[in-house]
């Protein structure tokens, strides 16, 4: 379970260190654990000091406009993390899956484990054909391998093909732009079972919210949603 924690090199600089990046890379993370945000989505209000009690919502969360129970995000999407995400992702970097995976499982940030299931965002078998992997199942097998719960990268499959979200325009368009994308093959690990949601980078919420949708209509009882970094706008 352990070995997973040493690395020789920094994924970003290279420089010798036993962890996944260097001492001086660390610094340079912006880790969302250090804001204020929205108690069930986990978008960032902006301010620097966490406040006592942690449970405003935003203003779509006061709409309920999400399926999931909430949504956390290790990092901001922005520096050398954002970078790293786009070599995994386009790069075909695979490699650096292990780093950002022991990334997300050393910043957990739900305080308890109690998922059931590991189940990554997936991609339309065209991508997968054309990328040959999904990056975000990569982080979602290490995490569903180190809290030794089951890992299902097969159940929830995506029917359509999207444009890429950074394509969309405004948040209509892009929750358009994913609706009825995903389906659930069976409910098999879904049913009843509190689910865990990975993906890479966290935009609007609304292809995770649309997994989400899909996962509690296959009988879900509790989904948590977890993606490596957060876009803000
Ligand atoms: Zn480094
Ligand atoms: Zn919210």
């Amino acid at each position: 379970m352990l070995e997973i924690f040493f690395p020789k090199t920094c994924s970003f600089c290279t420089s010798l260190t036993d962890k996944p990046l260097c001492m001086n890379c660390t610094e340079d993370l912006y880790l969302m654990d250090k804001v204020d945000c929205c108690a069930k989505c986990g978008e960032p209000f902006g301010h620097i000091e966490k406040s006592a009690e942690g449970n405003e919502l935003c203003l779509r969360c006061i709409k309920d406009e999400f399926y999931f129970d909430f949504a956390r995000s290790v990092f901001f999407h922005k520096g050398f993390i954002k970078e790293l995400v786009h070599k995994l992702k386009y790069r075909k970097k695979i490699i650096l899956a292990q780093a950002l995976s022991e990334l997300l499982i050393l910043n957990f940030p739900f305080s308890a484990f109690d998922f059931d299931t590991v189940i990554p965002v997936p991609l339309h078998k065209s991508k997968l054909r054309k990328r040959e992997y999904n990056q975000s199942s990569l982080l979602a097998k290490k995490v569903a391998g180190y809290f030794n719960c089951n890992f299902d990268p097969f159940n929830l499959v995506k029917i359509n093909k999207s444009k890429p979200q950074f394509e969309m325009g405004n948040l209509l368009q892009r929750i358009k732009n994913v609706r009825n994308l995903f389906e659930a093959r069976s409910n098999k690990n879904i049913e009843g079972k509190n689910i865990l949601l990975i993906d890479d980078v966290y935009t609007t919420g609304s292809t995770i919210n649309e997994c989400s949708k899909v996962l509690l209509k296959a009988g879900a009882a509790k989904i948590g949603a977890l993606t490596l970094t957060r876009a803000t706008f």
